[in-house]
């Protein structure tokens, strides 16, 4: 490992040099499973060859201009994308937190523009929304801010899953503009609302009474990644403000902050930018991600092998105590133990299998959605016995 990499991360020693599907190879011929999908990444696995055709065919033509100018590919991105959400406006940046960093921003100007001098927006405990200074400051992790305060101020924290704090805010607070929420918390640990269409539609009637922006972080269980493109599809409701990420461009880096109705009038230009955001390469990623999901049925795909994934380890680890729950959210599935299981993740390396460990107790598997039952199987098949050894010990 170079010794020039900042020390930013605690990294496995493996190298992968190919993948195809859901299939890596390292640097020494091993062959592994992948249960992580570039932590909800590669949505389309490796190497797709639609995905492969596209981007190369659009790096060969035009990979950057600016926003200077007209960009084709990113307005029938954002043609696609607000015809698949009933969104209406879409800004293009490179990253999930970038994404929220937007919709932070757009929030603070909708309050200026209705007079709040010093807006503030509800967050939960343990969300995620990334490691820029708003959004480090919006997370609900002390172990993500320690050490780089002083924080961005304007967040007031409720507990996740709890619309009574939320409507104890509203009693006291005026200078509330916005609430922003995962409708699935995935680095907190794949925590899922006990019921998430009454959590999310109870947000949506409180934000609408007080006139409150609802703001969708859906980075992660975006992208049909829950089985349904959007999570918040599961409901009946809408939301004023939805960022996406991760899946969106299968590996090729871009964001999305999406806005509707009042909220998609809210910024003008000169008000928010990025140089790269939105650019021909990335555009073209999104736009080949979108086709092959539709064209795959990868939604209901992912829905079908996300249950049987969770049903099969159900069944692997139905005796074994130190299991607390399995859950799941389409390929959003976490499994959570009695204990710290950290190392489970080095265990299941040298098996060859990628899973990530979150919230300290809790698997977590986020598969590329193109896996097939008979790959979901082998992954269960997999890991069940390292948990159970792990347990056993
Ligand atoms: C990963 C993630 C982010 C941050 O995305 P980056 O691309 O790493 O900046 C934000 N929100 C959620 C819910 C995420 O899962």
């Amino acid at each position: 490992m170079s010794q020039h990499l900042m020390n930013t991360y605690n990294r496995q020693p493996v190298t992968f040099v190919k993948g195809e599907g859901v299939w890596l190879w390292d640097d020494q011929g091993k062959r592994y499973l992948d249960g992580l999908a570039g932590v909800a990444v590669n949505g389309l696995g490796h190497a797709h060859p639609k995905l492969v055709e596209t981007i190369s065919g659009q790096a060969a033509r035009l990979i950057h201009t600016s926003n200077i100018y007209t960009i084709a590919e990113q307005a029938a991105l954002a043609d696609r994308l607000c015809a698949l959400s009933g969104m209406d406006r879409v800004f293009f940046c490179n990253s999930g937190c970038e994404a929220n960093e937007a919709a932070i921003k757009l929030a603070r100007l909708y309050g200026h523009q209705k007079n709040i001098e010093h807006p503030e927006i509800i967050v939960m405990e343990k969300a995620f929304h990334g490691r820029t200074m708003a959004t480090l400051s919006a997370t609900g992790n002390r172990k993500v801010q320690a050490g780089f305060e002083p924080l961005v101020s304007g967040f007031v924290r409720v507990p996740f899953d709890d619309l009574e704090a939320v409507r104890q805010v509203a009693k006291n607070n005026p200078d509330v503009v916005a609430v922003l929420v995962e409708p699935i918390q995935g680095e907190g640990g794949v925590i899922i609302p006990k019921d998430s269409k009454a959590y999310l539609e109870g947000l949506r009637e409180i934000c609408d009474k007080h006139g409150w922006l609802l703001m969708l972080d859906e980075v992660q269980s975006g992208i049909a990644r829950t089985g349904t493109l959007f999570a918040f599809q599961h409901t009946a409701m809408h939301p004023d403000v939805m960022t996406l990420a991760k899946g969106l461009g299968s590996g090729v880096p871009i964001g999305a902050c999406l806005a509707k109705g009042k909220a998609a009038e809210v910024f003008q230009p000169g008000n928010h930018g990025s140089t790269f955001g939105g650019n021909p390469l990335a555009c073209s990623a999104g736009l080949a991600t979108l086709a092959a999901i539709d064209e795959e049925k990868i939604c209901a795909r992912a829905q079908e092998v996300g249950d049987f994934i969770c049903a099969q380890l159900r069944e692997k680890l139905a005796d074994v105590p130190g299991v607390v729950t399995i859950r799941n959210a389409g390929m959003l599935i976490g499994v959570e133990l009695d204990r710290p299981c950290g190392e489970l993740v080095a265990q299941a390396l040298a098996a060859g299998l990628l899973i990530n460990v979150t919230a300290e107790k809790v698997v977590r598997l986020l598969p590329p959605l193109v896996m097939s039952k008979d790959e979901g199987g082998q992954l269960a098949e997999m890991l069940a016995p390292l948990i159970r050894n792990f347990l056993s010990r």
